[in-house]
């Protein structure tokens, strides 16, 4: 799959059948497992070896995104994709405990941590318990006319996929006692599908903030030779047009010259397309490790109140990021710190901005 620069914001949702991010997901996971890829639109064309079209249940030649092959969270197709690029991920299990947490404060900090739109906060109760967290370790290649490469770590909450800012830099700090093969306790989530394709995906968005000044050099490179070949364009036609009134051409020689001149901006823009080939950005993301850590938490629960509506939620604060975590938009799953409520029916959802915005 490829990206460039100007693409790179996040995308708004389709009516139903794929989610932007996914499709690019799905596309990187394909096309290293030996598929070819072929961006419709919205939609994926994909070509698959016989072996990889049977462990996937799909056809050879298959159309991704569409009604008849959907891709969204939770559909079977997503999971055996995750599974098959997270196959050989080593995972280690560990636990985080505390003999001391937090006990007071929290009706400040959830009004400082998090923002709440159009909303009364307040907490009606607080219990300590225990939350499961993964921190995912990714290698990313970038491929243009010149390569990068690199490692991006994303922690996320794996009940709710929200990605936790500073708990990739921080968790290492609390030393973790490892569990041994065999000693995991039950308390992680079995499927952890969801989780890692949520952390796959804050991992390429962690990726392209990592590749920013990458994308931009592309861009600067590619807009100044834009610029040379048409100025160098525009000079030759200057001087082939010159040309045409020198005294001594024959008029088969001036018939060929004024083609010539009018096959110029052809040729030009094929220069041009060529060139956008070349500074075109390619950038494959692979999980490498995964640690999944049992982490002692306190959690809140907190009444939300919008207009005339009330809403009970559960909140986390996390003593290895010092925050409370973040939430998740109900609608499109992105990690929120700024919460938007909508009324839905008679009762209250809690959305990001975009989602808030579309009717
Ligand atoms: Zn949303």
């Amino acid at each position: 799959m490829s990206d460039t620069g100007a693409n790179n914001e996040t995308v708004t949702g389709i009516a139903g059948t794929a989610d932007p991010e996914l499709l690019s997901f799905a596309a990187d996971v394909l096309e290293k497992s030996g598929g070819v890829i072929e961006q419709e639109g919205e939609r994926l064309l994909v070509l698959l070896p016989a072996h990889l079209a049977q462990a996937l249940d799909v056809p050879e030649e298959v159309r991704l995104g569409d009604e008849k092959m959907p891709l969204l969270y939770g559909s079977p197709l997503l999971d055996r994709l995750i599974a098959l690029a997270t196959r050989d991920i080593p995972v280690v299990y560990g636990q985080i405990e505390l003999p001391y947490l937090k006990k007071a404060g929290f009706d400040q900090l959830i009004e400082t941590d998090l923002t709440w739109v159009n909303a009364a906060v307040r907490v009606s109760s607080r219990a300590e318990a225990r939350a499961t967290y993964m921190v995912l370790v990714c290698h990313y290649v970038a491929l243009s006319d010149e390569r990068k490469e690199g490692l991006v770590q994303v922690g996320i909450h794996e009940g709710s996929g929200a990605a936790v800012e500073g708990l990739e830099e921080q968790w290492k700090d609390f030393h973790p006692v490892y569990f041994p093969a065999g000693r995991v306790p039950p308390h992680f989530p079995v499927h952890l599908d969801q989780a890692l394709s949520r952390a796959m995906i804050h991992a390429r968005e962690a990726t392209q903030r990592e590749l920013a000044d990458f994308f931009s050099s592309m861009e600067r490179r590619l807009h100044r030779d834009v610029k040379n070949t048409r100025e160098y364009y525009e000079a030759l036609k200057s001087e082939m047009e010159a040309s045409l009134a020198h005294p001594n051409l024959t008029d088969m020689q001036r018939r060929e010259r004024t083609e010539k001149i009018r096959e110029l901006p052809l040729e030009m823009e094929r220069k041009i397309r060529d060139l956008e080939q070349k500074y075109q950005v390619q950038v494959n993301v692979t999980a490498r490790a995964a640690t999944r850590l049992l982490v002692d938490v306190v959690q809140l629960m907190v009444e939300v109140k919008h207009r005339k509506l009330r809403r009970q939620i559960r909140l986390i604060w996390n003593p290895v990021t010092y925050r409370m975590d973040p939430l998740v938009c109900e609608r499109c799953g992105a990690t929120i710190t700024t919460i938007h409520l909508e009324e839905k029916g008679s009762e209250i959802e809690l959305l990001c901005f975009p989602c808030s915005r579309k009717k």
